[in-house]
């Protein structure tokens, strides 16, 4: 037998799916009835179990509350419309939680544990995924370090948990960022690229200043010079500019977005040309000045593709046309939405589907 084969289920005997209010989910209000549980001891992943969500008992002393060794991944889970669930992209986020763990020098989880670990979850919490079009399970594994002990080191026990949530929009409607000039999220050669903990946390502050000035979100500049757009909050930033798909190349200050890559690979088959590049500030005012920029927009699990209203560049504000029906923005989140569902070819298997 191996690891995973069958992982055991404790269901609860107090259901709270009958307090969610579907038509109204947003995200991240609720978190499902179960989740996955993982400990690594003594060189290796093991007993993993579906238990019912809700505390873990833990030290104050646990080391990745003082020093920072927490992961975590974001995916979303859908019906589709053969009555399967998919799973998107499964594959291409455990390489990523893989690289992540890597860099804070934590273990790695084996493809057989993510796989089959997500599959029990969501099999056992099948009834929590949204019908209506736009909203899904969120899926949420996190890996922290649980070792107790004060020292600063590389600890050698920790928990990989599942959550899962029915969400809905992340964003409501098109979002107005500012161009972040002082403060710094990650530099070359830091964990930027990394979904580890500790880059939200240094962000809130520069975010909140920016959500006080009537801001949702900034846009991150690279560390040096402050020149060149790396990209949003949880979004990789793209644009539309003299008819190309424009995005920042990726670096080790940038996040390697699932979405992102959808939709490069997405747009080269729909016949539009793809730059990954740097792209200046510069770069970004002028091509507003002269109109060559026709769309901008984020993309990421959570918001899969988010329509820009403005771009706050040194304070002055430029505003992006309306999105229309056959924008690129929309046409690719419509064929994105088309694979996902089963309504089109899944040409690159990105579909993960769980009978
Ligand atoms: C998760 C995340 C993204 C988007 O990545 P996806 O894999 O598309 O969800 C982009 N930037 C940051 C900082 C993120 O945390």
């Amino acid at each position: 037998m191996t690891l995973t084969s069958s992982i055991p289920v404790k269901r609860t005997t107090q259901s709270r799916l009958s307090t969610v209010d579907f038509s109204n989910l947003g995200f991240g209000n609720y978190i499902s009835d179960h989740m996955l549980v993982a400990k690594y001891d003594k060189g290796t992943w093991q007993d993993p179990q579906i238990i019912p969500y809700g505390d873990l008992m833990m030290s104050p002393a646990m080391l990745s509350l003082h020093y920072g060794q927490a992961v975590f991944e974001g995916m979303k889970a859908f019906h589709m419309k053969d009555g399967g669930i998919n799973v998107f992209r499964v594959e291409r986020h455990h390489k990523r939680l893989n690289r992540s763990l890597e860099r804070m020098c934590m273990p790695a989880i084996s493809e057989e544990l993510f796989v089959n670990g997500l599959e029990a979850i969501v099999k056992t919490d099948a009834d929590w995924i949204p019908k209506d079009n736009g909203s899904s399970l969120y899926l949420r594994p996190v890996v922290f370090a649980s070792e107790a002990k004060l020292g600063v080191k590389v600890a050698d026990q920790y928990l990989f948990v599942i959550l899962t949530s029915p969400v809905g929009p992340y964003f409501s409607k098109p979002v107005r960022l500012k161009v972040e000039l002082d403060y710094v999220r990650a530099a070359e050669g830091g964990t930027g690229f990394a979904k580890c903990a500790g880059n939200y946390g240094g962000a809130f502050y520069p975010t909140q200043q920016a959500r006080e000035q009537g801001f949702d979100q900034v846009i991150w500049t690279d560390a040096k010079e402050h020149k060149y757009i790396d990209e949003s909050g949880a979004m990789n930033i793209m644009f539309v500019l003299d008819n190309k798909l424009v995005t920042p190349a990726l670096s080790s200050s940038i996040l390697d977005g699932v979405t992102r890559n959808t939709i490069i690979t997405l747009a080269k088959d729909m016949g539009v040309t793809v730059e990954e590049r740097k792209i200046s500030i510069e770069e970004i005012e002028k091509s507003f000045k002269n109109k060559t920029l026709t769309e901008a927009f984020g993309a990421g699990t959570a918001a899969v593709v988010s329509p820009i209203a403005t771009i706050n560049i040194n304070g002055m504000d430029y505003h992006l046309p309306e999105v229309k029906a056959d924008s690129f923005q929309l046409r690719v989140k419509n064929k994105l939405g088309e694979i996902r569902s089963g309504a089109a070819p899944d040409t690159y298997n990105w579909n993960h589907v769980i009978k």
